[in-house]
C-alpha cells in the first residue's frame, strides 16, 4: 500500500495519527514553559454522531462513553485485567483512540482508556501512581493498545463505504448483557440466554428487572423470539453517554483570543474547570501552581471545548493544569512487554466529565488531567490488548506527598 493509499484510509475514519517522523526527541517532561516552535498539536472534541453506525467497529471510530467498540473483537481483556484493582468492580468504558501508525503491524491502531467511577478508588490510585514501578500495580484507570495488521481476520482490507453497510467479516465473542463491555462468560443460570461478565453485573440486572424477563426467557423457545427481550438488556445507565470524537487541529484556533470568546464566557469549563479551581486558587501555596494554571488556561482558550489532545510524534508536550502532581521521567514506568520507553501519546482534559453530565460534588469523580503513554515502538509482543499507563492528575494531589 503507497503512502497515499495510507493517507486516504487514515483520513476516511478521522483517524488522529499525524505523520509518523522519526525524531522523537520530546520526552514531555521539560517545562510547562510555551515553547515557540512546538508542533501543532490535534485536539478532539465530542459530538452526538450523526449516524449511528459510524460508531461500529468496523468504522474504526474514536469515541467517548457508550461501550467500546473493540477492534480485537475476540480476545477482549477479561478476568482481573477488566476490573478496578481496588474495589474489584468491572471498570467503565472511558474513551477509544484511533491512531495508526504507518506500519504493517500498526495499520490499524486503537487506544482504549477505561477507569473506575468511584472517586474513593481513584484517590487510592494516585498512591499506587506515585509509588514508582511497583511489582504488581493496583490501579482504577487503565489503557489498553490493541493493532491490527492491514491483513487480518476481522475486518476487510479495503477501505469500507462510508455509508452504515458495510458489515465486519466476523463476528466478535459474545458481550455482557448488563454493561455491554466486557466479555460475557458467565451465562445466567436459570434462563441460560443472558450473558454476563461479572457476579456483580449480573445482581444489578437481576435486580433491574431480569428478575422478570427472565422468566419469560425460560418460557419462550431457546433461540426463537427472544431477541426483542434481549435487546432490552444492556444497563444503559450503567455508561456515560456516548459520543462520537471529532478530530481538529489546534493550529484551527490560533486566532487571537477576541473578548467574546473568553474562557470567561465558556459555560463549559465555568461549570467544570472553574468552579473546582477558583476554589483551589485561594488554597495554592505556591507560585508554581498559579503558573501552570494560567498557562492551561490560555493554551485551552484557544477551544474550551476540547476534551483531547493528541501529541505522539510531535514535540509538543501535555498541559499540566497544576504543577504538583505531574510525574517526573522516572515516575513513567517502561513499556512491561518490549522494555522500551514510553511516550506521551495523549492527554483527557477534565472537560469530558461535563458533557458525561458528572456531578461537581464533593464525592464526584473528577481530575484535571490523565496523560496517556505508550510504547514508542508500539510493539508487537504480548496480549492482543496490551496494557499502557495512565498518570493522572487530580486537583489536590495526596496530603502525605506535600
Ligand atoms: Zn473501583
Ligand atoms: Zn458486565
Ligand atoms: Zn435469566
Ligand atoms: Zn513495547
Amino acid at each position: 500500500m503507497d503512502a497515499d493509499a495510507i493517507e486516504e484510509h487514515v483520513d476516511m475514519i478521522r483517524a488522529v495519527g499525524i505523520d509518523d517522523n522519526d525524531e522523537q526527541e520530546d520526552d514531555g517532561f521539560d517545562d510547562y514553559d510555551d515553547d515557540e516552535d512546538e508542533d501543532p498539536v490535534t485536539l478532539g472534541f465530542v459530538e452526538k454522531p450523526k449516524n449511528q453506525w459510524s460508531l461500529l467497529r468496523q468504522y474504526f471510530p474514536s469515541k467517548a462513553g457508550g461501550v467500546p467498540a473493540w477492534l480485537d473483537p475476540l480476545n477482549i481483556p477479561s478476568g482481573k485485567t477488566s476490573l478496578c484493582d481496588i474495589c474489584g468492580d468491572p471498570l467503565k468504558f472511558l474513551l477509544q483512540v484511533y491512531a495508526p501508525i504507518e506500519k504493517d503491524s500498526t495499520f490499524h491502531r486503537m487506544l482504549f482508556v477505561f477507569m473506575c467511577p468511584s472517586m474513593k478508588c481513584l484517590l487510592r490510585d494516585q498512591h499506587e501512581q506515585w509509588k514508582r514501578q511497583p511489582e504488581k500495580p493496583s490501579r482504577s484507570v487503565k489503557v489498553f493498545r490493541c493493532q491490527l495488521p492491514r491483513i487480518n481476520p476481522f475486518y476487510s482490507s479495503e477501505r469500507p463505504e462510508y455509508d452504515g453497510s458495510h458489515k465486519p467479516a466476523s463476528s466478535g465473542a459474545a458481550l455482557c448483557d448488563w454493561c455491554g463491555t466486557w466479555k460475557g462468560d458467565k451465562l445466567c443460570s436459570s434462563c441460560r440466554q443472558v450473558h454476563y461478565c461479572s457476579e456483580k453485573h449480573q445482581a444489578v440486572s437481576w435486580r433491574s428487572g431480569h428478575k422478570t424477563a427472565c422468566k419469560q426467557l425460560k418460557i419462550s423457545s431457546p433461540g426463537s423470539g427472544s431477541t426483542s427481550l434481549v435487546s432490552q438488556k444492556v444497563g444503559s445507565s450503567n455508561m456515560w453517554p456516548e459520543f462520537e470524537i471529532i478530530i481538529e487541529d489546534e493550529s484551527e484556533y490560533n486566532i487571537e483570543t477576541s473578548e467574546d470568546n473568553t474562557l470567561a464566557n465558556s459555560s463549559i469549563l465555568k461549570s467544570r474547570v472553574d468552579d473546582s479551581m477558583n476554589s483551589l486558587m485561594d488554597s495554592f501555596q505556591g507560585d508554581d501552581d498559579k503558573r501552570s494554571w494560567a498557562n492551561f488556561q490560555e493554551r485551552i482558550a484557544k477551544a474550551p471545548e476540547q476534551v483531547l489532545r493528541y501529541y505522539r510524534n510531535t514535540n509538543a508536550k501535555p498541559i499540566w493544569p497544576v504543577s504538583s502532581g505531574r510525574p517526573s521521567k522516572a515516575d513513567i514506568p517502561n513499556c512491561c512487554y518490549c522494555g522500551g520507553p514510553l511516550c506521551c501519546e495523549f492527554q483527557i482534559l477534565p472537560q469530558l466529565l461535563y458533557y458525561f453530565g458528572v456531578d461537581n460534588e464533593v464525592d464526584s469523580l473528577d481530575w484535571t488531567t490523565i496523560v496517556v503513554y505508550t510504547c514508542e515502538a508500539s510493539c508487537e509482543a504480548g496480549l492482543a490488548y496490551k496494557d499502557e499507563y495512565a498518570w493522572v492528575q487530580l486537583y489536590s494531589p495526596p496530603a502525605t506527598l506535600q
